[in-house]
């Protein structure tokens, strides 16, 4: 199994070889296909197994395919439990979009919310955010939804554990219906698969 044989397109590659990976992990060799394939995915998988890649790599290719981010649009969500994770997320997705024409930009809280208004405002592909200043920003109105394509849920049981249930269900609440989602948890416990039950649809379920 190699990168390329997974529909990733050449600056992408590019990318991965720079980062001197030269197989897909377990979780990326199915994850990276059912995802570019537009299908929600529900993925049982711990740090350390390179699930980050798994979901930033396509989100990077289907993303640079589409119309890129209007001012205040928002194209891809995703939500982490804390700021640490954010922000390991959004280096990846900084490290392997480097040579693609896409924006992204990071929030989470403790840090003034300002910069975080301008950055949004004039629209990003990719916005990973932790769900407390989300909440906060779409309070402020900085950013809109109305075009958004995917939702990723980062470390879902981890963001339950920490209380964040009514945060996400705020912010699913202003999601367009019509979109993809992907869904990354370590365990799939009960209380996991009923956020899942009325998040993904028909999802593909990956076990690493
Ligand atoms: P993650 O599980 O996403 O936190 O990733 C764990 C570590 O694995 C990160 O430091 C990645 O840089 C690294 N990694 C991700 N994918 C691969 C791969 N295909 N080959 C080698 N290392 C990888």
């Amino acid at each position: 199994m190699s990168f390329s044989s997974l529909g990733l397109s050449a600056a992408l590659l590019k990318a991965i070889a720079k980062q001197g990976y030269d197989t897909p992990t377990a979780i990326q060799a199915q994850a990276i296909p059912a995802v570019l394939e537009g299908k929600d995915v529900m993925a049982a998988a711990q740090t350390g197994t390179g699930k980050t890649a798994g979901f930033t790599l396509p989100l990077l290719e289907i993303l640079s395919k589409g119309k890129p981010a209007q001012r205040g649009q928002v194209r891809a969500l995703v939500l982490t439990p804390t700021r640490e994770l954010a922000a390991q997320v959004a280096d990846s997705v900084e490290t392997y979009g480097h040579n693609l024409p896409l924006k992204s930009a990071v929030v989470f809280g403790g840090v003034s919310i300002v910069p975080q208004i301008a950055a949004l405002k004039q629209g990003v592909d990719i916005l990973v955010a932790t769900p407390g200043r989300l909440l906060d920003l779409c309070n402020q109105r900085a950013l809109s939804f109305s075009t958004l394509e995917i939702l990723v849920l980062d470390e879902a049981d981890r963001m339950l554990d920490m209380g964040f249930i009514r945060d996400i269900r705020k912010v699913l609440a202003m999601l367009p219906k019509q979109r993809q989602n992907l869904m990354f948890s370590a365990t799939f416990s009960d209380d996991i698969r009923e956020l899942a039950k009325g998040l993904v649809n028909n999802p593909v379920e990956i076990s690493v």
